[in-house]
């Protein structure tokens, strides 16, 4: 095991302030089990999953509520025993409505464990997919990509290099910082797993050069691993946490464009993930809770709450001291790639990192400009693309002039509308071309 600089690193990005103190040296607390729980079927990339319980019914905690509805798509489990009170419609931290099922947690917590693989190391890969795809586990940085998926890839895209992804660049956020801390030993044995399953040679641990002690831990954690093994040290740079500028800071590949990590032998995993997949390998618990940073300078204790998914936004506030003086602005996830949101009657899901509660001298009231030409989007995208083009097709509803400038490739990070003197609303305007020809791919798809 060594520990080595990282040997390359990406073209453009950003130096925000990271405002990590606020909440990094708070230990993970465990949130007291709410009386009511929101779970929604849309906790990861792809098709919502499938209510198999209706109102009326008693649930055991790990039981199934929801099955996967399709390939890209991840069941759901009860994060706590109780009685389902509703299906219903609920709004999500991306401003989207989808089902939920709502359950009145029970006073006496009773358990239903899914199946364990002690002897994982002389478990067939198939099998530990399948099982990690029945404890519905997704990408816990942000995408919500299903693990299972990911872990299969074709025979043709052998990969040589798992990256464990410990970046954690977005600012304000130190849920991923406190599990390294925190959960070193159990997502070493995530990490051996996913490698297990993948037969990679090599295993990089990817962590950013502000994070000494996670550095420290994660070193000690995997010193006595076999093979290939290194804990890449990063430049702290934003956005050094997306999967294709970690591959190429890492191991100097490039993702080719419309491309994927395994098209370069890589698969990313971030470090939450690979707690889970050890949850569920080794305790057999399905991916029902994660590690939520509650921050910002309008909260009145900054915390690290593990928390089951499906807690509303309003009793991670009300455990973390509540608000202090006011609230201008609340943020589901980071400053740069989150959403904002308007009411805190809103559930956690599985790729809820952070919930951010911004003052008012925290918000500048900005209208935007004009272009002026400057440039300066196309040195900071790390996609490289022309941010000020695309916003300009997409502004004139010229989707079809968006696309063949790479529009889908644009990750949404939020680096060009930071750098924008004119204070262009960039990003929106990726999200909604992206949206657009995301419709119409699906349209076209129906029909026959
Ligand atoms: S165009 Fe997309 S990828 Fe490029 S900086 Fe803007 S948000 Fe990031
Ligand atoms: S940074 Fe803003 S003003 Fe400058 S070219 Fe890009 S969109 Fe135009």
């Amino acid at each position: 095991m060594a520990t080595i600089p990282s040997p390359h690193t990406f073209r453009g990005g950003i130096h925000p302030a990271y405002n990590k103190a606020l909440a990094a040296a708070a230990p993970i607390r465990e949130l007291p089990l709410p009386a009511r729980l929101t779970v929604p079927m849309s906790q990861h990339l792809g098709a919502p999953a499938k209510p198999v319980v209706k109102a009326g019914d008693t649930v055991a905690g790990g039981q199934l509520v929801a099955e996967a509805a399709g390939f890209i798509s991840a069941p759901v489990h009860a994060p706590a025993a109780g009685k389902v009170v509703a299906i219903e419609e609920t709004l999500t931290a991306s401003g989207r409505a989808c089902a939920a099922v709502v359950i009145e947690t029970a006073p006496e917590q009773v358990w239903q464990p899914l199946p364990t693989f002690p002897e994982w190391r002389f478990t067939d890969a198939k099998q530990l997919i399948e099982h990690i795809g029945a404890a519905g586990v997704v990408g816990m940085g942000g995408a919500g990509f299903p693990t299972r998926v990911k872990l299969s890839p074709p025979s043709d895209k052998p990969i040589d290099t798992v990256i464990l992804n410990g970046a954690e660049c977005e600012p304000y956020l130190t849920s991923d910082h406190r599990m390294m801390l925190e959960h070193a030993a159990e997502i070493r044995i995530g990490a051996e797993i996913i490698r297990h399953i993948l037969g990679a040679r090599s295993l990089r641990i990817a962590i950013e050069d502000n994070k000494p002690d996670a550095i420290a831990a994660m070193e000690k954690a995997f010193q006595d691993t076999d093979g290939d093994v290194a804990v890449t040290v990063l430049r702290t740079s934003y956005p050094q946490g997306s999967e294709k500028q970690q591959i190429f800071s890492v191991t100097g590949r490039e993702v080719p464009r419309g491309g994927l990590p395994m098209d370069v032998g890589c698969v990313v995993e971030n470090v939450s993930t690979a707690f889970a997949v050890f949850d569920a390998v080794v305790n057999g618990r399905p991916l029902v809770r994660r590690v939520i940073t509650v921050t910002g300078d309008a909260i009145a204790q900054p915390a690290n709450l593990l928390a089951p998914c499906g807690t509303l936004y309003s009793d991670l506030v009300a455990a973390c001291g509540g608000v202090a003086g006011q609230a201008a602005k609340v943020i589901s996830g980071g400053p740069m790639m989150g959403f904002a949101v308007s009411s805190l009657a809103v559930p956690t899901g599985k790729t809820a990192s952070g919930l951010l509660l911004l003052s008012p001298k925290k918000i500048s009231d900005f209208s935007s400009q004009a272009c002026i030409a400057c440039g300066r989007c196309v040195d900071a995208c790390p996609m490289r693309l022309s941010p000020a083009e695309l916003s300009q097709c997409i502004e004139a509803d010229d989707i079809d002039g968006a696309e063949p400038l790479a529009l889908m490739d644009c990750i949404e990070c939020g680096s060009c509308a930071f750098v924008c003197p004119a204070r262009r609303p960039l990003v929106h305007h990726m999200r909604r071309g992206k949206a657009v020809v995301m419709a119409r791919r699906a349209a076209a798809k129906k029909t026959p």
